[in-house]
């Protein structure tokens, strides 16, 4: 059993993401639990949020295999104070919204440093946020993803995840989430199965196993360490199948949930089926 799925539109209310995930014939998903356009959204009603878990519950989702992403609009690493404020504020509501909805993880993207800091003093940043959003909420693991290091982003590598990791305070609440075209953008080559080799074992060098809470399966439309984040849909990028088989395959990832963000979603039933045809 693979736990395998695709960022699902959660318009028209956020059971509506449970069931489009069903009808690709995903065991996980993502989806926003909010407009991740806006800064502020309404709560969420009991209503609402009842409707989310019965889906759950209707089409044989658990609640630890769903991976909600955070507003693209946070960032955890302003180097100015107002909007690092207002990031945190942002931040931490998304967090309890997720708890709302029993959700067990939020995923986001580290942060920028805007050209006006160093990556470090970001970094020292992004764990300040993440310490004071744990501090204010509970039971929500926020989980770290690496990205492909374009413009200003930091944690293109792993040594910036685990910088960010080494000054949280509540580690039990920490996580991160590969994302495979981020990897390959971003340095890190995963073309053959050597290369699938020596890039987890350098990120398992620095990052202890329990941290990895999740994957995104994306393969990239542009090469090679070109640190530009676009995603293409599986084999019909610069990446191949391989790195895809590999993670697949491997028995130690098969409780982590998989997430297609590919750019045709008319074939992610096709390729979730893949996918888990190969498992
Ligand atoms: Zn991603
Ligand atoms: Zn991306």
């Amino acid at each position: 059993m693979r736990y395998i799925g695709a960022h699902v539109s959660s318009s028209g209310g956020l059971d509506q993401a449970v069931f489009r995930a069903s009808q690709l014939d995903a065991t996980a998903f993502s989806f926003f639990t909010k407009n991740q356009l806006q800064w502020y959204a309404p709560s969420q009603s009991k209503l609402n949020i009842d409707n989310f878990k019965k889906a759950c519950v209707k089409y044989n989702f658990s609640l630890e295999k769903i991976l909600p992403h955070s507003s693209y609009l946070i960032n955890l690493g302003h180097p100015i104070n107002d909007a690092l404020k207002k990031s945190r504020i942002a931040f931490i509501d998304e967090i309890n919204r997720c708890d709302e909805l029993g959700l067990h993880f939020l995923n986001f993207h580290p942060g920028s440093h805007l050209n006006q800091i160093s990556e470090i003093n970001c970094l020292s940043k992004i764990s300040e946020s993440i310490n004071i959003a744990l501090e204010k909420t509970k039971n929500v693991i926020a989980v770290i993803e690496n990205t492909a290091g374009q413009g200003t982003n930091v944690g293109y590598c792993f040594e910036h995840l685990y910088e960010i990791i080494n000054k949280i305070d509540n580690k039990s609440r920490v996580g991160v989430c590969l994302d495979t075209c981020h990897l390959f953008t971003a340095g890190y080559d995963l073309r053959t199965k050597e290369n699938c080799k020596n890039t987890f074992d350098k990120f398992f060098d620095l990052i202890e196993f329990k941290y990895l809470k999740g994957f995104h399966l994306n393969d990239s439309k542009r090469e090679f360490n070109s640190r530009i984040d676009r995603h293409e849909s599986l084999g019909l990028g610069q990446m191949g199948t391989l790195v895809f088989e590999w993670i697949v395959k491997n028995q130690s990832f098969s409780h982590i949930p998989m997430i297609l963000e590919t750019s045709n979603s008319k074939i992610w039933k096709k390729e979730i089926s893949w996918l888990r045809s190969i498992q």
